[in-house]
């Protein structure tokens, strides 16, 4: 009997590096996949709980797959990811339709989990913050006719970062052991994979501790041998772990795009601290010039916050002028919310919403204008992409530079997959426009 899975992934790359985790041991376990979950017999939905409106997001997709599950009562339904880990057994006590709850650390289980939820006789809650890594699971075809892939390198944060629940539910870092890792860039290349992300919510602090210590800049050293292998990129990266070996990488390894992601949060220091962050704007801003003398044309990406508790004129202005100073290629900005059992939820001087829209709109409006201009320097140049697939847009192909900025332009479907040169025509906020160079 062929039984079918829908899997919907919210929040970040490394959600989409776990349902694709769990989506390979249900092809192993005989599922395909469907698009449309009204056909599914096992529906998994993947949650975020970073900010309250991803959370809310959460529960309002699980209440519609519960009038699914009401329509047809057979269906295995399932929630993982981080709401699943914060609300843990509470959800199968609130909502008598769901049969799993799924822990981001426990993952490496489903295959056994999936075993006892078949049978239909027990509801399964699995949210032990397990220390083991992933191992692998390869399947064939898996990935066929995709361009990228991703790799979660480490899991878990030790940051404590004052508003970050992230800690509390993805626990405590730990790194995957570097044969694992090959082992399955490999696999991916042979799937067709030419670009892969390596990911980890502080990618730069891996560090896996055997016979030797491996760090995250051997890990890329070692990755850049990867036959076939075209492009790596990594995220996310933290200011305070981004050594000068590290750095080092962009210029020793040419399949290392020229791309950083390297949130910031604030540019106040008395918000930096009391966020817990481990920097200071003055440490953050000399990284920029070392990044840019090892590779001029470093794109730089940012995640910052706005309104956190007791963030006044002042602090916000020096974020404003922090983003003005750097020129970053593009930016994450975020509206604080109080996430319950963080420091910051007991902080005193909280910002009312109408103050933190108003900010955030300020800084995306500062934001929208450095991207455009650094866009519109780009027209008339050369400039080699990664071609992805067809565009957004009808008609058209969309591809990435090293920099990470997206190029559409006309061409043919056998260019997928493969490394062109194009001449940048249009520029916009999000993306550029470009021809074939002859
Ligand atoms: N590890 C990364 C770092 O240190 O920057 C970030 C990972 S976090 C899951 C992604 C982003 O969500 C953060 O950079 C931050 O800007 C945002 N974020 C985290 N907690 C938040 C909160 N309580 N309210 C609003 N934004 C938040
Ligand atoms: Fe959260 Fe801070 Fe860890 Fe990033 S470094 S995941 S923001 S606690």
């Amino acid at each position: 009997m062929q039984r079918t899975y829908y899997i919907a992934t919210m929040g970040c790359q490394m959600n989409e590096y776990d349902s694709e985790y769990v989506g390979r041991c249900l092809r192993q376990a005989r599922y395909f996949p469907v698009e449309d979950p009204g056909k599914a017999d096992l529906i998994l939905i993947n949650t975020c709980a970073v900010r309250a409106k991803a959370e809310q997001k959460a529960f309002s997709l699980l209440g519609r797959m519960i009038s699914l599950k009401r329509r047809r009562p057979g269906v295995i339904l399932g929630i993982m990811g981080c709401l699943a880990q914060n609300r843990g057994g509470s959800l199968l006590e609130r909502y008598p339709e769901l049969d799993l709850v799924l822990g981001p650390r426990e993952i490496g289980r489903f295959g056994e989990v999936l075993g006892r939820l078949e049978t239909g006789k027990s509801r399964v809650e699995a949210t032990t913050m397990r220390k083991s890594t992933l191992i692998p699971v390869f399947y064939k075809d898996f990935f066929k006719g995709r361009v990228k892939g991703f790799i979660t390198v480490m899991e878990g944060c030790n940051n404590f970062c004052t508003y970050c629940i992230v800690p509390y539910v993805r626990g405590r870092e730990v790194s995957r052991p570097p044969e694992d890792i090959l082992k399955e860039a490999e696999y991916l290349v042979a799937e067709g994979i030419k670009e892969i992300t390596l990911l980890g919510q502080n990618v730069n602090s891996y560090m896996y501790k055997h016979d030797q210590s491996i760090r995250f800049s051997d890990l890329l050293r070692m990755l850049n041998e990867t036959e076939g292998l075209q492009r790596i990129r990594f995220t996310t990266s933290h200011p305070k772990d981004l050594s000068d070996d590290l750095v080092q990488c962009f210029a020793d390894c040419p399949k290392l795009c020229s791309h950083i992601h390297l949130p910031f949060q604030s540019g106040s220091n008395r918000v930096l601290k009391a966020m817990n962050r481990g920097y200071t704007r003055e440490t953050y801003m000399d990284l920029i010039p070392k990044l840019r003398r090892v590779r001029s044309e470093m794109a730089l990406t940012s995640d910052v916050m706005v309104g956190f508790p007791g963030e006044t004129r002042e602090d916000f202005e020096a974020t404003l002028d922090l983003i003005a100073k750097v020129e970053f290629d593009g930016l994450y900005s975020f509206n604080y919310s109080d996430r319950e059992g963080t420091r910051a939820d007991d902080f005193k001087d909280k910002i009312p919403e109408e103050e933190k829209l108003n900010r955030l709109s300020e800084l995306q409006q500062l934001q929208r204008s450095i991207t455009l201009s650094k866009n519109r320097a780009m027209i008339g140049k050369e400039t080699e992409i990664l071609v992805e697939g067809p565009s957004k847009k009808g008609g058209h192909l969309r591809g990435r530079t090293s920099t990470n900025k997206i190029v559409n332009f006309q061409g043919d479907s056998t260019k997928i997959g493969k490394l062109i040169k194009v001449v940048i025509k249009r520029a916009h906020a999000n993306s550029l426009g470009g021809e074939e160079a002859r």
